[in-house]
């Protein structure tokens, strides 16, 4: 077996479930969520399911609108529209990962110009690694649902067949002894 990390839909599904009751048993009431695309597109849906709040979808890459690689990550989709539903608002910001860290804090830095009351940072996996850049002091509430060796993720919305992607987080889970969630 490779050296993947292999997560399926029903895993991320648990995961998200996970944060939602994190968040909430933390005292946050959120008032908006961000979702990071497209990573955090599915996991701040899902979150909507148990913390039903409007989603706001930003789009951070290292690539520009131009598809040129940039040395750091810039927008690709922002919402400037909506400022004032940011505005005092608790925002609950949701990616997938927490790699180098990069996109979170420029997503954070950007967010905060908008003076919300709080920005709560929810990721399914923090990579434990030294990363690039750190949050800011704003950020006290930070809830990463798994914390994982420096490994490559394998997503279910990446996979083009979806029953041997879920077959290989089985095989993951039995090969390393890991309990499934
Ligand atoms: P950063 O390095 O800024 O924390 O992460 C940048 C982006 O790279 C993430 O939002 C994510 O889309 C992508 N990325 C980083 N690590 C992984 C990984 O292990 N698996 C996948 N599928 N994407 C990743």
């Amino acid at each position: 077996m490779d050296d993947k990390f292999y997560v399926s839909y029903n895993t991320v599904h648990k995961l998200v479930k996970n944060l939602a009751a994190k968040i909430l048993g933390s005292g946050f009431d959120p008032d908006v969520i961000v979702a990071i695309g497209s990573g955090g597109f599915i996991p701040a849906r899902i979150i909507k399911t148990f913390i039903n709040r409007p989603i706001y979808a930003v789009g951070i890459s290292y690539y520009g609108v131009d598809k040129k690689h940039r040395d750091h990550p810039t927008k690709i989709q922002w919402i400037d529209e909506v400022a004032d539903q940011l505005r005092g608002k608790n925002v609950l910001l949701i990616d997938e990962v927490d790699d180098t860290r990069a996109t979170l804090a420029y997503c954070v830095g950007e967010l905060l110009s908008y003076k919300p009351q709080e920005i709560a940072v929810l990721v399914l996996h923090n990579k434990l690694k030294k990363k690039d850049v750190e949050f800011p002091p704003e950020i006290r509430r930070y809830y990463p649902a798994l914390e994982i060796e420096d490994k490559w993720i394998k997503y279910p919305w990446d996979a083009e067949d979806i029953d041997e992607h879920t077959e290989l987080e089985r095989r993951m889970l039995e090969e390393t002894g890991e309990v499934r969630i």
